[in-house]
């Protein structure tokens, strides 16, 4: 089932991209939590993180490998890397995305 994500895949509705390959697309949060919140997800419609199969790997890593790029591109050396995994991790929508989110200090333990 497309999500809003799927959605912004096909360039069905809009998102600030602020990067893109042949396996993944990052682009800005619509309702930062921070002054660089940035979404990073796979084209392979993944509904969440233990979707994820053994041929997953190299794709994971490889979107954890570009949420880096993306972070230092916005300019930060410190930021948090964000996977909510189902409703009652606070995952809104079902297609695997990794939250890129720094910018300001960040307190820990997350709520
Ligand atoms: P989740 O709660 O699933 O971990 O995160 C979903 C994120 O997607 C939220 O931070 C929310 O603000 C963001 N989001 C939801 N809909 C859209 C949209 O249409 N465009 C963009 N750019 N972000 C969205």
């Amino acid at each position: 089932m497309s999500t809003i994500f799927g959605k912004i895949l096909a360039g069905e509705i809009p998102a600030d991209r602020v990067y893109e390959d042949d396996r993944c697309i990052a682009f800005r949060d619509v309702n930062p939590c921070a002054p660089t919140h940035l979404l990073v997800i796979p084209r392979k419609p993944l509904a969440q993180l233990d979707a994820m199969e053994e041929a997953d790997e190299a794709l994971v890593g490889h979107l954890m490998r570009v949420a880096t790029l993306v972070a230092k591109q916005a300019g930060i050396d410190d930021f948090r890397l964000v996977v909510n995994n189902g409703a009652g991790a606070g995952q809104s929508v079902f297609h695997l995305h990794l939250h890129v989110i720094g910018g300001r200090d960040l307190s820990w333990p997350p709520g």
